[in-house]
């Protein structure tokens, strides 16, 4: 066989994810090109490959990206500004004023740190919200540092009660998301696909959704992307503007279906559950969100048991207040528990698949992310095992979801190409984002 030069990543464990949850010791995996292109022990891989780079893997286990299947990134600056608030006065008070206020410039950093902070702690693919004016300079901040990403503008133009100015009317919505579509949509090697962020149907009128759904439907790989059924306050709305329940309303207007996504999924009633599987919708849980603004538990197992794909999300930093999948991987486990009463419900190897595979199946990604394979991507993470927190280590699962967390994430890698590594980040400049939070902190004390 011909010895391909490229990258040998060396582990003392390797986490595949792959369809038999395959664990591998003294394992290496070796990229070209940005492609897995071969997976098995470091002496398999010797034989077969040569590398001009070898990643050393000394106390380290090798997983694939986690999938972040619900986050917004342009919130980072409103981070620790909304505690302690229910959804609908945490919009209408604090966020929904504090993006409308941010600039071109403040949309970039604020983004541009909230993919940093997930790069850090082990996140390759985000699922993201931005703002409704100025979203380019997010998608730009997206671009420049590599991360993975479905992103767009946030899409809404109708409520009396909240903020007039973050609403556009219908036309300049559906013109400006057809525009950015045509610009970003299946860019740098589809690693940038577009998604059209319905924000929830209180902010968006029936006519806006009908041209949601149309300009979902007409191009190839494109996904809505919204909230759903996350407070009963917010339930109780819809059923007033729409006359009908979230789910029902949903359906009524076409835009369920496996190429819409939707965040937290709490309130439904058994008709609405069959909603949800007869129409393939995929649901993100975002459990630190719905505990912090009190919003409820969503019920994860019964999704499961009815064939429904869950990925996990982090929601922004103002209710979270942090991108660090590692802890919602673990919160995911322990409501299950809680909630159903059963120490079996959402085990370990579970919530795992659910931040990686699943979360990419969640997002249509699964043929090219979300596990370690040969053929897929190189979106690799590596994470430290020799710190206090791993001692003993007799199952690596168990140690991802309920010890460890992102800061022990030491590499990331994206495409092939490394995002993070041992506190540096050789994409883009962190102090200088680092100072512009800070300036943006100055303004608004
Ligand atoms: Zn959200």
């Amino acid at each position: 066989m011909v010895k391909l030069k490229d990258t040998i990543l060396e582990a003392d464990t390797l986490v595949t994810c792959n369809p038999s949850n395959k664990i591998v010791k003294n394992a290496a995996v070796f990229i070209s090109n940005g492609i897995i292109q071969g997976v098995g022990t470091k002496k398999e891989i010797n034989q077969n490959f040569s590398a001009s780079k070898i990643i050393d893997g000394t106390n380290k286990i090798l997983l694939p990206g986690l999938v972040n299947t619900h986050s917004h990134s342009v919130q980072t600056f409103l981070r620790g500004k909304a505690d302690d608030y229910a959804l609908l006065d945490w919009l209408k008070e604090v966020v929904l004023p504090g993006e409308a206020r941010f600039t071109s410039e403040e949309v970039y950093y604020s983004s541009l740190l909230g993919f940093a902070e997930m790069v850090r702690t082990g996140t390759t693919t985000t699922n993201d919200m931005l703002t409704t004016h100025d979203s380019i300079a997010g998608i730009q901040a997206a671009e420049e540092i590599g991360i993975r990403a479905r992103i767009g503008k946030m899409l809404m133009d109708y409520n009396d009660d909240f903020s007039e100015i973050v609403r556009e009317d219908t036309e300049t919505v559906i013109e400006g998301a057809r525009k950015q579509i045509n610009e970003y949509h299946q860019t740098h090697n589809g690693r940038i696909k577009y998604s059209l962020n319905a924000r929830f149907l209180l902010s968006c009128s029936p006519e806006l959704m009908k041209l949601i759904v149309e300009t979902r439907d007409e191009y190839e790989d494109l996904m809505i992307h919204s909230h759903a059924s996350e407070s009963q306050a917010e339930c109780d709305a819809v059923v007033k503007m729409y006359g009908a329940s979230y789910f029902r309303s949903l359906k009524k207007l076409n835009a369920l279906g496996p190429e819409t996504i939707l965040a937290h999924g709490i309130w439904l009633d058994d008709e609405e559950y069959e909603i949800v599987k007869q129409t393939n919708t995929r649901i993100t849980h975002n459990p630190s969100s719905n505990c912090k603004l009190a919003s409820g538990i969503c019920d994860v197992l019964r999704y499961h048991s009815i064939g429904v794909i869950v990925g996990i999300g982090t929601d922004g930093p103002p209710c979270n207040n942090n991108f660090d999948m590692f802890h919602d991987m673990r919160l995911a486990a322990f409501l299950q528990k809680v909630k159903h009463l059963d120490e079996l419900a959402l085990p370990a190897e579970k919530v795992l698949k659910m931040a990686t595979i699943e979360g990419a199946q969640a997002l249509n990604w699964e043929n090219e992310i979300g596990s370690i394979e040969v053929g897929k991507k190189a979106d690799l993470i590596m994470v430290d095992s020799n710190d206090v927190n791993s001692f003993p280590f007799y199952n690596p699962v168990s140690h991802l979801i309920y010890s460890a967390s992102g800061k022990d994430v030491s590499m990331t890698m994206i495409d092939g190409k490394i995002v993070y590594q041992d506190g540096s980040f050789p994409t883009i400049d962190i102090e200088k984002i680092k100072k512009a939070a800070e300036k943006y902190q100055n303004k608004m004390e």
